[in-house]
Protein backbone atom coordinates (compact mmCIF):
# COMPACT_ATOMS: atom_id res chain seq x y z
CA UNK A 1 0.00 0.00 0.00
CA UNK A 2 1.28 3.74 -0.68
CA UNK A 3 0.60 6.38 1.46
CA UNK A 4 -0.32 9.62 0.43
CA UNK A 5 3.37 11.14 0.98
CA UNK A 6 4.82 8.23 -1.23
CA UNK A 7 2.66 9.09 -3.85
CA UNK A 8 3.35 12.70 -3.54
CA UNK A 9 7.03 11.85 -3.79
CA UNK A 10 6.71 9.94 -6.54
CA UNK A 11 4.55 12.39 -8.97
CA UNK A 12 7.25 15.38 -6.95
CA UNK A 13 10.05 12.94 -8.32
CA UNK A 14 8.77 12.73 -11.62
CA UNK A 15 8.45 16.32 -12.34
CA UNK A 16 11.81 17.05 -10.93
CA UNK A 17 12.56 14.71 -13.87
CA UNK A 18 10.62 16.41 -16.48
CA UNK A 19 11.69 19.73 -15.67
CA UNK A 20 15.72 18.33 -15.67
CA UNK A 21 14.70 16.82 -19.11
CA UNK A 22 13.37 20.04 -20.47
CA UNK A 23 16.30 21.89 -19.04
CA UNK A 24 19.15 19.30 -20.63
CA UNK A 25 16.84 19.80 -24.15
CA UNK A 26 16.78 23.55 -24.24
CA UNK A 27 20.03 23.79 -23.24
CA UNK A 28 21.66 27.05 -21.39
CA UNK A 29 18.65 29.51 -22.08
CA UNK A 30 19.45 32.88 -24.15
CA UNK A 31 19.53 36.42 -22.15
CA UNK A 32 15.63 37.33 -24.33
CA UNK A 33 14.85 33.31 -22.79
CA UNK A 34 15.58 34.47 -19.39
CA UNK A 35 13.89 37.94 -19.69
CA UNK A 36 11.13 36.56 -21.47
CA UNK A 37 10.47 34.04 -18.59
CA UNK A 38 10.91 36.93 -16.07
CA UNK A 39 8.29 39.20 -18.15
CA UNK A 40 5.61 36.54 -17.93
CA UNK A 41 5.97 36.29 -14.08
CA UNK A 42 5.76 40.30 -14.07
CA UNK A 43 2.64 40.09 -15.88
CA UNK A 44 1.11 38.01 -13.90
CA UNK A 45 1.61 39.24 -10.43
CA UNK A 46 0.23 42.63 -11.70
CA UNK A 47 -3.03 40.83 -13.65
CA UNK A 48 -3.74 38.96 -10.24
CA UNK A 49 -2.74 41.96 -7.76
CA UNK A 50 -6.11 42.34 -6.22
CA UNK A 51 -6.68 38.62 -6.03
CA UNK A 52 -3.04 38.41 -4.26
CA UNK A 53 -3.91 40.56 -2.07
CA UNK A 54 -7.86 39.60 -1.21
CA UNK A 55 -6.13 35.63 -0.55
CA UNK A 56 -3.58 37.26 1.91
CA UNK A 57 -5.99 38.64 3.64
CA UNK A 58 -8.02 36.21 3.95
CA UNK A 59 -5.71 34.01 4.80
CA UNK A 60 -4.29 36.01 7.82
CA UNK A 61 -7.92 37.03 8.48
CA UNK A 62 -7.09 40.50 8.12
CA UNK A 63 -4.39 41.82 6.14
CA UNK A 64 -4.37 45.78 4.13
CA UNK A 65 -4.24 45.59 1.10
CA UNK A 66 -1.74 48.03 1.29
CA UNK A 67 0.31 46.77 3.37
CA UNK A 68 0.36 43.63 0.36
CA UNK A 69 1.09 45.91 -2.19
CA UNK A 70 4.20 48.01 -0.28
CA UNK A 71 6.03 44.82 1.48
CA UNK A 72 5.33 42.40 -1.00
CA UNK A 73 3.96 43.36 -4.49
CA UNK A 74 5.86 46.56 -5.36
CA UNK A 75 9.00 44.67 -3.79
CA UNK A 76 8.72 41.92 -6.24
CA UNK A 77 8.20 43.74 -9.12
CA UNK A 78 10.86 45.87 -8.61
CA UNK A 79 12.78 43.10 -8.02
CA UNK A 80 12.08 41.01 -11.45
CA UNK A 81 12.57 44.71 -13.29
CA UNK A 82 16.09 44.88 -11.01
CA UNK A 83 17.12 41.33 -12.81
CA UNK A 84 15.83 42.03 -16.14
CA UNK A 85 17.73 45.20 -16.03
CA UNK A 86 21.04 43.72 -14.72
CA UNK A 87 20.94 40.36 -16.54
CA UNK A 88 23.89 41.17 -19.54
CA UNK A 89 26.00 42.10 -16.74
CA UNK A 90 25.38 38.80 -14.40
CA UNK A 91 25.47 36.50 -17.78
CA UNK A 92 28.87 38.11 -19.02
CA UNK A 93 31.90 36.05 -18.42
CA UNK A 94 34.65 37.61 -16.75
CA UNK A 95 37.73 37.02 -17.73
CA UNK A 96 40.79 36.08 -15.15
CA UNK A 97 44.39 36.32 -14.06
CA UNK A 98 47.05 34.14 -16.04
CA UNK A 99 50.25 33.55 -14.34
CA UNK A 100 53.13 33.94 -16.69
CA UNK A 101 54.09 30.51 -16.30
CA UNK A 102 50.53 29.25 -17.87
CA UNK A 103 50.92 32.66 -20.79
CA UNK A 104 49.51 32.67 -23.56
CA UNK A 105 46.63 31.15 -22.01
CA UNK A 106 43.20 32.54 -21.11
CA UNK A 107 40.68 31.88 -18.45
CA UNK A 108 37.81 33.18 -17.55
CA UNK A 109 34.26 32.04 -15.12
CA UNK A 110 30.97 31.57 -17.22
CA UNK A 111 27.86 31.26 -14.75
CA UNK A 112 26.19 28.40 -15.91
CA UNK A 113 22.84 28.00 -14.89
CA UNK A 114 22.58 24.78 -12.36
CA UNK A 115 19.27 22.82 -13.57
CA UNK A 116 16.38 22.66 -11.38
CA UNK A 117 15.81 24.64 -8.10
CA UNK A 118 13.57 23.95 -5.46
CA UNK A 119 11.86 26.34 -3.47
CA UNK A 120 10.46 26.41 -0.15
CA UNK A 121 8.53 28.94 1.90
CA UNK A 122 7.13 30.34 4.87
CA UNK A 123 4.08 31.87 5.04
CA UNK A 124 4.67 35.33 6.81
CA UNK A 125 5.38 37.06 3.12
CA UNK A 126 3.77 34.58 0.82
CA UNK A 127 3.98 36.01 -2.03
CA UNK A 128 7.72 37.64 -1.99
CA UNK A 129 9.20 34.91 -0.45
CA UNK A 130 8.06 32.45 -3.05
CA UNK A 131 8.13 35.15 -6.73
CA UNK A 132 11.62 36.82 -5.67
CA UNK A 133 13.18 33.18 -5.15
CA UNK A 134 11.18 32.18 -8.47
CA UNK A 135 12.56 35.54 -10.18
CA UNK A 136 16.07 34.81 -9.31
CA UNK A 137 16.31 30.81 -10.65
CA UNK A 138 14.46 32.28 -13.58
CA UNK A 139 17.26 35.12 -14.46
CA UNK A 140 20.22 32.49 -13.69
CA UNK A 141 18.41 30.40 -16.24
CA UNK A 142 17.34 27.27 -13.91
CA UNK A 143 13.60 26.03 -13.71
CA UNK A 144 12.09 25.62 -11.00
CA UNK A 145 10.06 23.77 -8.20
CA UNK A 146 8.14 25.85 -5.25
CA UNK A 147 6.91 24.53 -2.51
CA UNK A 148 4.70 27.82 -0.13
CA UNK A 149 3.01 27.31 2.91
CA UNK A 150 -0.08 25.09 3.97
CA UNK A 151 -0.79 28.09 6.29
CA UNK A 152 -2.03 30.45 3.68
CA UNK A 153 -3.84 28.09 1.54
CA UNK A 154 -5.59 30.85 -0.76
CA UNK A 155 -2.50 32.32 -1.68
CA UNK A 156 -0.39 29.10 -2.22
CA UNK A 157 -3.51 27.98 -4.17
CA UNK A 158 -4.04 31.24 -6.13
CA UNK A 159 -0.11 30.93 -6.75
CA UNK A 160 -0.48 27.55 -7.85
CA UNK A 161 -3.26 28.94 -10.67
CA UNK A 162 -1.52 32.05 -11.96
CA UNK A 163 1.84 30.47 -12.46
CA UNK A 164 0.29 27.69 -14.47
CA UNK A 165 -1.51 30.41 -16.63
CA UNK A 166 2.04 31.81 -17.25
CA UNK A 167 4.27 28.59 -17.34
CA UNK A 168 4.21 25.19 -18.25
CA UNK A 169 5.36 22.75 -15.73
CA UNK A 170 8.22 21.91 -16.77
CA UNK A 171 9.55 25.08 -16.49
CA UNK A 172 7.71 26.52 -13.09
CA UNK A 173 5.11 24.44 -11.17
CA UNK A 174 3.85 24.51 -7.90
CA UNK A 175 3.54 21.58 -4.91
CA UNK A 176 1.07 21.71 -2.53
CA UNK A 177 1.13 20.21 0.86
CA UNK A 178 2.23 20.36 4.71
CA UNK A 179 5.30 19.57 6.50
CA UNK A 180 4.66 16.12 5.27
CA UNK A 181 5.45 17.26 2.22
CA UNK A 182 7.77 19.57 2.60
CA UNK A 183 10.02 16.58 3.54
CA UNK A 184 9.48 15.03 0.66
CA UNK A 185 10.51 17.78 -1.32
CA UNK A 186 13.84 18.57 0.76
CA UNK A 187 14.33 14.97 -0.15
CA UNK A 188 14.13 15.47 -4.06
CA UNK A 189 17.56 15.90 -5.73
CA UNK A 190 17.72 19.80 -6.84
CA UNK A 191 20.58 21.01 -8.66
CA UNK A 192 20.08 23.84 -5.94
CA UNK A 193 17.40 24.44 -3.06
CA UNK A 194 16.37 27.58 -0.96
CA UNK A 195 14.50 26.97 2.31
CA UNK A 196 13.18 29.99 4.08
CA UNK A 197 11.48 29.55 7.12
CA UNK A 198 12.50 28.31 11.05
CA UNK A 199 15.83 27.32 12.02
CA UNK A 200 14.62 24.33 13.43
CA UNK A 201 13.27 23.12 9.90
CA UNK A 202 16.10 24.32 7.85
CA UNK A 203 18.28 22.11 10.75
CA UNK A 204 16.10 19.03 8.96
CA UNK A 205 16.17 20.82 5.35
CA UNK A 206 19.68 20.55 5.35
CA UNK A 207 19.91 16.87 7.09
CA UNK A 208 17.68 15.96 3.44
CA UNK A 209 19.64 18.12 1.19
CA UNK A 210 23.19 16.22 2.39
CA UNK A 211 21.51 13.04 1.42
CA UNK A 212 22.14 14.07 -2.43
CA UNK A 213 24.32 16.55 -1.70
CA UNK A 214 22.32 19.51 -2.55
CA UNK A 215 23.40 22.77 -2.60
CA UNK A 216 21.53 24.32 -0.10
CA UNK A 217 20.55 28.76 0.76
CA UNK A 218 18.95 28.74 3.99
CA UNK A 219 16.94 31.96 4.67
CA UNK A 220 16.20 31.18 8.50
CA UNK A 221 15.16 33.49 11.60
CA UNK A 222 16.40 34.36 15.13
CA UNK A 223 16.56 37.57 17.12
CA UNK A 224 17.80 40.92 15.50
CA UNK A 225 18.05 43.48 17.99
CA UNK A 226 17.27 47.33 17.30
CA UNK A 227 20.05 49.26 19.39
CA UNK A 228 19.25 52.98 19.81
CA UNK A 229 22.28 55.26 21.03
CA UNK A 230 22.49 57.39 24.02
CA UNK A 231 19.76 60.77 23.28
CA UNK A 232 18.47 59.42 20.21
CA UNK A 233 14.97 58.86 21.05
CA UNK A 234 13.31 60.91 18.16
CA UNK A 235 11.10 60.93 15.28
CA UNK A 236 13.28 58.89 12.75
CA UNK A 237 14.30 56.38 15.39
CA UNK A 238 10.60 55.66 16.64
CA UNK A 239 8.91 55.43 12.48
CA UNK A 240 11.76 53.06 11.43
CA UNK A 241 11.47 50.84 15.00
CA UNK A 242 7.50 51.15 14.80
CA UNK A 243 7.48 50.23 11.16
CA UNK A 244 9.86 47.13 11.63
CA UNK A 245 8.35 45.78 14.48
CA UNK A 246 4.67 46.26 14.14
CA UNK A 247 4.31 45.62 9.92
CA UNK A 248 2.68 42.45 8.97
CA UNK A 249 1.82 42.27 13.02
CA UNK A 250 5.13 41.84 13.98
CA UNK A 251 5.12 38.37 11.72
CA UNK A 252 8.51 39.56 10.19
CA UNK A 253 11.73 37.24 9.72
CA UNK A 254 13.77 40.73 9.98
CA UNK A 255 11.49 42.17 12.40
CA UNK A 256 13.42 44.14 15.45
CA UNK A 257 12.82 41.33 18.15
CA UNK A 258 13.98 43.59 21.00
CA UNK A 259 15.45 46.85 21.58
CA UNK A 260 18.27 47.89 23.65
CA UNK A 261 17.88 51.61 24.72
CA UNK A 262 20.40 53.78 27.04
CA UNK A 263 18.79 53.39 30.80
CA UNK A 264 18.71 57.09 30.91
CA UNK A 265 16.50 57.38 28.09
CA UNK A 266 14.19 54.44 28.84
CA UNK A 267 10.92 56.42 29.78
CA UNK A 268 11.45 58.79 26.96
CA UNK A 269 11.31 56.08 24.45
CA UNK A 270 8.51 54.12 26.47
CA UNK A 271 6.48 57.69 25.92
CA UNK A 272 7.53 57.98 22.43
CA UNK A 273 6.66 54.42 21.08
CA UNK A 274 3.27 54.27 22.52
CA UNK A 275 3.14 57.82 20.44
CA UNK A 276 4.42 56.40 17.63
CA UNK A 277 1.94 53.43 17.32
CA UNK A 278 -0.74 55.71 18.28
CA UNK A 279 0.16 58.00 15.49
CA UNK A 280 0.34 54.52 12.88
CA UNK A 281 -2.47 52.79 14.09
CA UNK A 282 -5.35 55.56 15.83
CA UNK A 283 -7.75 52.56 16.39
CA UNK A 284 -4.99 50.41 17.72
CA UNK A 285 -5.40 46.69 17.14
CA UNK A 286 -8.87 47.25 15.36
CA UNK A 287 -6.92 50.16 12.86
CA UNK A 288 -7.72 49.01 9.32
CA UNK A 289 -3.79 48.50 8.78
CA UNK A 290 -2.86 46.19 11.40
CA UNK A 291 -2.52 43.01 10.29
CA UNK A 292 -3.67 39.98 12.50
CA UNK A 293 -1.90 36.89 13.72
CA UNK A 294 -1.71 34.26 11.15
CA UNK A 295 -3.21 31.63 13.65
CA UNK A 296 -4.94 30.55 16.73
CA UNK A 297 -1.73 28.67 17.82
CA UNK A 298 0.31 31.40 17.24
CA UNK A 299 -1.96 33.60 19.51
CA UNK A 300 -1.82 31.17 21.99
CA UNK A 301 2.05 31.08 21.54
CA UNK A 302 2.57 35.18 21.80
CA UNK A 303 -0.12 35.15 24.86
CA UNK A 304 2.19 31.90 26.17
CA UNK A 305 5.02 34.26 25.68
CA UNK A 306 3.52 37.56 27.58
CA UNK A 307 2.50 35.36 30.62
CA UNK A 308 5.62 34.12 30.73
CA UNK A 309 7.64 37.23 30.89
CA UNK A 310 4.83 38.35 34.10
CA UNK A 311 5.25 35.38 35.65
CA UNK A 312 9.26 36.36 35.97
CA UNK A 313 8.29 39.87 36.99
CA UNK A 314 8.84 41.85 33.91
CA UNK A 315 6.52 44.53 32.98
CA UNK A 316 3.71 44.14 30.18
CA UNK A 317 2.41 47.38 29.44
CA UNK A 318 -0.17 47.56 26.25
CA UNK A 319 0.80 50.45 23.78
CA UNK A 320 -0.86 53.13 21.56
CA UNK A 321 -4.52 52.17 22.05
CA UNK A 322 -6.79 52.65 24.60
CA UNK A 323 -7.73 49.68 26.71
CA UNK A 324 -11.15 49.90 26.66
CA UNK A 325 -10.93 49.54 22.48
CA UNK A 326 -8.95 46.57 23.16
CA UNK A 327 -12.18 44.51 22.50
CA UNK A 328 -10.18 43.55 18.65
CA UNK A 329 -10.55 41.21 15.92
CA UNK A 330 -10.58 37.60 15.70
CA UNK A 331 -6.96 36.35 15.86
CA UNK A 332 -5.46 40.05 16.32
CA UNK A 333 -2.67 40.46 19.21
CA UNK A 334 -2.09 44.46 20.91
CA UNK A 335 0.64 46.01 20.32
CA UNK A 336 2.50 45.29 23.78
CA UNK A 337 6.35 46.84 25.56
CA UNK A 338 8.04 43.87 27.89
CA UNK A 339 10.00 46.07 30.43
CA UNK A 340 12.69 44.31 32.53
CA UNK A 341 12.30 40.81 31.07
CA UNK A 342 15.55 38.69 32.07
CA UNK A 343 17.40 36.62 30.02
CA UNK A 344 15.67 33.74 31.56
CA UNK A 345 12.45 34.94 29.76
CA UNK A 346 11.03 33.27 26.66
CA UNK A 347 10.58 36.81 25.05
CA UNK A 348 14.36 37.05 25.32
CA UNK A 349 14.77 33.88 23.62
CA UNK A 350 13.12 32.65 21.27
CA UNK A 351 12.16 34.52 17.92
CA UNK A 352 9.07 36.65 18.78
CA UNK A 353 7.11 36.93 15.78
CA UNK A 354 4.71 38.81 16.98
CA UNK A 355 4.25 42.56 18.23
CA UNK A 356 5.59 42.47 21.27
CA UNK A 357 8.84 44.43 22.04
CA UNK A 358 11.06 43.66 24.70
CA UNK A 359 13.24 46.63 25.58
CA UNK A 360 16.49 45.66 28.06
CA UNK A 361 18.60 48.97 28.76
CA UNK A 362 22.70 49.69 29.13
CA UNK A 363 25.02 52.54 29.45
CA UNK A 364 28.05 51.64 27.26
CA UNK A 365 28.02 50.57 23.45
CA UNK A 366 31.05 47.84 24.96
CA UNK A 367 28.05 46.54 27.05
CA UNK A 368 25.84 46.24 23.67
CA UNK A 369 28.52 44.82 21.87
CA UNK A 370 29.09 41.94 24.55
CA UNK A 371 25.19 41.13 24.74
CA UNK A 372 24.96 41.27 20.57
CA UNK A 373 28.15 38.95 20.50
CA UNK A 374 26.93 36.49 23.56
CA UNK A 375 23.91 35.39 21.94
CA UNK A 376 23.36 33.59 18.28
CA UNK A 377 24.13 35.49 14.89
CA UNK A 378 21.19 37.58 14.35
CA UNK A 379 19.51 37.59 10.69
CA UNK A 380 19.50 41.97 10.70
CA UNK A 381 20.78 44.48 13.35
CA UNK A 382 19.68 47.82 13.53
CA UNK A 383 21.71 50.60 14.42
CA UNK A 384 19.86 54.25 15.43
CA UNK A 385 21.90 57.10 15.26
CA UNK A 386 24.82 59.44 14.03
CA UNK A 387 27.38 57.67 11.90
CA UNK A 388 29.86 58.19 14.50
CA UNK A 389 32.35 55.96 16.42
CA UNK A 390 30.26 53.75 18.02
CA UNK A 391 28.22 52.70 15.12
CA UNK A 392 31.74 52.21 13.39
CA UNK A 393 32.92 49.76 16.29
CA UNK A 394 29.08 48.35 16.15
CA UNK A 395 29.58 47.47 12.01
CA UNK A 396 33.15 46.32 12.87
CA UNK A 397 32.72 43.82 16.16
CA UNK A 398 29.29 41.91 15.77
CA UNK A 399 28.09 39.70 12.82
CA UNK A 400 25.16 39.59 11.53
CA UNK A 401 23.16 38.76 8.36
CA UNK A 402 22.72 42.12 7.36
CA UNK A 403 22.90 45.48 8.87
CA UNK A 404 20.27 48.84 8.51
CA UNK A 405 21.08 52.09 10.18
CA UNK A 406 18.45 54.34 11.42
CA UNK A 407 15.74 52.36 9.69
CA UNK A 408 14.36 49.02 9.48
CA UNK A 409 13.92 46.16 7.14
CA UNK A 410 14.96 48.61 3.95
CA UNK A 411 17.89 46.74 3.62
CA UNK A 412 15.53 43.71 2.10
CA UNK A 413 13.77 46.24 -0.43
CA UNK A 414 17.65 47.10 -1.50
CA UNK A 415 17.93 44.50 -4.92
CA UNK A 416 21.80 45.00 -5.18
CA UNK A 417 22.45 43.95 -1.83
CA UNK A 418 22.83 40.60 -0.86
CA UNK A 419 19.94 39.13 1.72
CA UNK A 420 21.30 36.46 4.06
CA UNK A 421 22.10 35.32 7.21
CA UNK A 422 24.70 33.72 9.34
CA UNK A 423 25.15 31.13 11.44
CA UNK A 424 21.47 29.81 12.83
CA UNK A 425 19.96 32.62 11.36
CA UNK A 426 21.26 31.22 7.61
CA UNK A 427 23.02 30.26 4.94
CA UNK A 428 23.88 31.92 1.77
CA UNK A 429 22.17 35.06 0.24
CA UNK A 430 20.16 36.10 -2.67
CA UNK A 431 19.07 39.30 -3.83
CA UNK A 432 21.40 41.23 -6.61
CA UNK A 433 24.35 39.63 -7.86
CA UNK A 434 24.88 37.04 -5.11
CA UNK A 435 21.37 35.89 -5.57
CA UNK A 436 22.24 35.21 -9.48
CA UNK A 437 25.27 33.89 -8.42
CA UNK A 438 24.02 31.54 -6.00
CA UNK A 439 21.48 29.81 -8.22
CA UNK A 440 24.47 29.60 -11.22
CA UNK A 441 27.33 27.21 -11.11
CA UNK A 442 31.19 29.16 -11.69
CA UNK A 443 32.28 27.51 -13.99
CA UNK A 444 36.18 28.50 -14.46
CA UNK A 445 37.32 27.72 -18.16
CA UNK A 446 41.03 27.95 -19.47
CA UNK A 447 41.81 27.77 -22.93
CA UNK A 448 45.60 27.11 -23.85
CA UNK A 449 47.42 29.39 -26.63
CA UNK A 450 48.91 28.28 -29.54
CA UNK A 451 52.44 29.43 -28.27
CA UNK A 452 52.61 29.02 -24.59
CA UNK A 453 54.80 28.93 -22.01
CA UNK A 454 53.41 25.85 -19.45
CA UNK A 455 55.15 23.41 -22.64
CA UNK A 456 58.30 24.40 -20.08
CA UNK A 457 56.94 22.11 -17.84
CA UNK A 458 56.08 19.30 -19.76
CA UNK A 459 58.69 16.34 -19.14
CA UNK A 460 61.68 15.30 -19.59
CA UNK A 461 61.71 17.64 -16.37
CA UNK A 462 65.79 18.21 -17.31
CA UNK A 463 65.12 20.86 -19.38
CA UNK A 464 63.52 22.98 -16.55
CA UNK A 465 66.83 22.15 -14.30
CA UNK A 466 69.04 23.34 -16.95
CA UNK A 467 67.49 26.35 -17.13
CA UNK A 468 66.74 27.28 -13.55
CA UNK A 469 71.20 26.29 -13.46
CA UNK A 470 71.77 29.06 -16.09
P1 LIG B 1 8.58 26.72 8.90
O1 LIG B 1 10.01 26.41 9.00
O2 LIG B 1 7.63 26.08 9.85
O3 LIG B 1 8.01 26.37 7.43
C1 LIG B 1 8.66 26.76 6.24
C2 LIG B 1 8.33 25.77 5.14
O4 LIG B 1 8.83 24.50 5.50
C3 LIG B 1 6.84 25.59 4.88
O5 LIG B 1 6.64 25.49 3.48
C4 LIG B 1 6.50 24.28 5.58
O6 LIG B 1 5.45 23.58 4.98
C5 LIG B 1 7.80 23.51 5.42
N1 LIG B 1 8.02 22.52 6.48
C6 LIG B 1 7.49 22.47 7.73
N2 LIG B 1 7.99 21.41 8.40
C7 LIG B 1 8.84 20.78 7.57
C8 LIG B 1 9.69 19.64 7.68
N3 LIG B 1 9.73 18.91 8.79
N4 LIG B 1 10.47 19.30 6.62
C9 LIG B 1 10.45 20.04 5.49
N5 LIG B 1 9.66 21.12 5.34
C10 LIG B 1 8.87 21.49 6.35
O7 LIG B 1 8.48 28.33 8.99
P2 LIG B 1 7.19 29.21 9.08
O8 LIG B 1 6.55 29.06 10.41
O9 LIG B 1 6.35 29.02 7.86
O10 LIG B 1 7.84 30.69 8.97
C11 LIG B 1 8.33 31.39 10.05
C12 LIG B 1 9.84 31.28 10.15
O11 LIG B 1 10.44 31.62 8.93
C13 LIG B 1 10.42 32.24 11.17
O12 LIG B 1 11.42 31.59 11.92
C14 LIG B 1 11.03 33.34 10.32
O13 LIG B 1 12.08 34.04 10.93
C15 LIG B 1 11.49 32.58 9.14
N6 LIG B 1 11.60 33.46 7.99
C16 LIG B 1 12.82 33.74 7.49
C17 LIG B 1 12.94 34.62 6.43
C18 LIG B 1 14.27 34.98 5.84
O14 LIG B 1 14.28 35.53 4.75
N7 LIG B 1 15.38 34.71 6.49
C19 LIG B 1 11.80 35.19 5.87
C20 LIG B 1 10.57 34.86 6.42
C21 LIG B 1 10.47 34.00 7.46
Amino acid sequence: MTTETETDTAAMAALLERQRHAFLAEGAPSQAQRCDRLSRLHATVLAHRADLARAISEDFTHRSRHETDILELVVTVQAIDYLKRNLRRFMRPERRHVALTYRAGRAWVEYQPKGVVGVMAPWNYPLVLVLIPLATALAAGNRAMLKPSELTPRTSALLCHMLAEAFPEDEVAVILGGPEVGAAFSRLPFDHLLFTGSTSVGRKVMQAAAENLVPLTLELGGKSPAIIARGQVNRRTMEGLTFGKLSNGGQTCVAPDYALVHRDDLDAFAAAYDQTVRRFYPAGPTSPDYTAIINERHVARLDGLLEDARQKGAQVTPVGYRPESAASRPQTIAPVLVLGAGDDCAVMQDEIFGPILPVRTYETMNEVIAFVNARPRPLALYYFGERDADCEKLLAQTTSGNVCINATMMHVAQDDLPFGGIGPSGMGAYHGIEGFRAMSHAKGVFAQGRWNLSRMLHAPFGRLVDLAAR
